[in-house]
Order: C-alpha cells, then sequence, then structure tokens
C-alpha cells in the first residue's frame, strides 16, 4: 500500500552560473579597473546606456548598447569602458 514508502527524490535542478557568452544590454559588464562583475546603477532608456560601478574599487563607467553590438568579433568578457 505504501505507507512507509520513501517519495521519489525531487529531480535534480541544475542553475547555470556562467556568465552569458555574450554581453546583453541591461545586464552589467565586468568593471575596467578590476574586472569584478559590475554593479547596474540605472539604465538611460533615451540614450541606451547603461550607469554601471564596481562593487570592489568604485570605478564608474557607462556602456551604450551600440558599444555591445560591436563586439561581436571580441572575447566574451572584455570589459567596455566609456567615461
Ligand atoms: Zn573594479
Amino acid at each position: 500500500m505504501g505507507l512507509f514508502k520513501k517519495p521519489a527524490p525531487p529531480a535534480e535542478v541544475v542553475i547555470d552560473l556562467r556568465e552569458p557568452a555574450r554581453p546583453e544590454f541591461g545586464k552589467p559588464t565586468r568593471c575596467p579597473q578590476c574586472s569584478t562583475p559590475g554593479y547596474l546603477d540605472r539604465i538611460d532608456i533615451r540614450n541606451r546606456v547603461m550607469h554601471q560601478r564596481c562593487p570592489s574599487c568604485w570605478h564608474r563607467w557607462t556602456t551604450a548598447e551600440d558599444d555591445l553590438v560591436d563586439l561581436d568579433d571580441t572575447p566574451s568578457h572584455a570589459p567596455i569602458a566609456r567615461s
């Protein structure tokens, strides 16, 4: 009857913590100074610019959406800096 039967273990959940292969507009990039993953402060929707800062060294930088489009031929985690 299965009164004392153990329930089947839940399916193993795998969370992919790898960074996306290509930077996307709306997701923070790495700090151009120390390569720490950046913190996205705000997005200027009108000009399509992300304003970011580094939680490690407090460097601030901006990244335009147009800059990310031009990265198709560059390595995936090259920092992008516009100051
Ligand atoms: Zn930094």
